[in-house]
């Protein structure tokens, strides 16, 4: 394993650590608990795709009424101390209205923020947003191999939009001497199981 390699492990593990274990530790702490050290936004209920395994299940793609304007937002999260980490979702972040205003936003505000994302939905704005945001780590769902991941998540040309989406991601990272952690994220099923091992190498290339 390359140097490089090996450092990105070693980020990639503290940034996992620190995202998922120390918000447990730090909710059960004294000192600690009066300021979220994580904040989980799930922005928006819309996504392109239709996985049938989908965590929302029936809240997948309902009529967003209420949705809060980058006003509110500002006032919500002007208060909490910079050092909480906002980590969006949604169903998919970037269908949510006005996601590349708030990304600049959480910017403007001084917050770093992660992503997760399925990788299929972008374009040359996106990819700028992306690059320009706090965004510091990307999650991307990716199932197996290509066959069945487009099984999976109902689309023809998913496991071609998302593969595409990572290397241009790295590519324009790399230009722009962007620090970005991008991750494959990938839904343990009975249907992929023997697929596991091979998505990982496809991360990796
Ligand atoms: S990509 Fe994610 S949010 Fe969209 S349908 Fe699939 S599991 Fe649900």
């Amino acid at each position: 394993m390359s140097l490089n390699k090996f450092k990105a492990k070693l980020v990639n593990k503290a940034f996992y650590i620190l995202n998922h274990s120390f918000s447990f530790f730090a909710a059960n702490t004294p000192f600690f608990n009066q300021t979220p050290f994580v904040l989980h936004i799930r922005i928006t209920s819309q996504c392109n795709l239709s996985c049938p395994f989908c965590y929302l299940k029936e809240g997948l793609n309902q009529q967003e009424t209420g949705v809060l304007s980058i006003e509110e937002w500002e006032k919500i999260l002007s208060p909490l101390p910079r050092t909480t980490i906002i980590d969006i979702t949604g169903a998919e972040p970037f269908m949510a209205k006005d996601f590349d205003k708030f990304l600049l936003l959480l910017k403007r505000l001084g917050f770093k923020c992660s992503v997760t994302t399925n990788g299929t939905l972008y374009n040359d704005h996106i990819f700028k947003t992306i690059i320009e945001s706090s965004i510091e780590y990307i999650l991307i769902s990716l199932d197996g191999k290509e066959e069945l991941h487009n099984e999976l998540r109902g689309s023809s040309k998913a496991f071609q939009r998302t593969t595409e989406f990572i290397k241009e991601l790295q590519t324009r990272s790399k230009q722009a001497k962007k620090k970005l952690l991008i991750n494959v994220k990938t839904m343990l099923l009975d249907e992929n199981r023997e697929d596991i091992i091979p998505a990982h190498q496809i991360h990796r290339y």
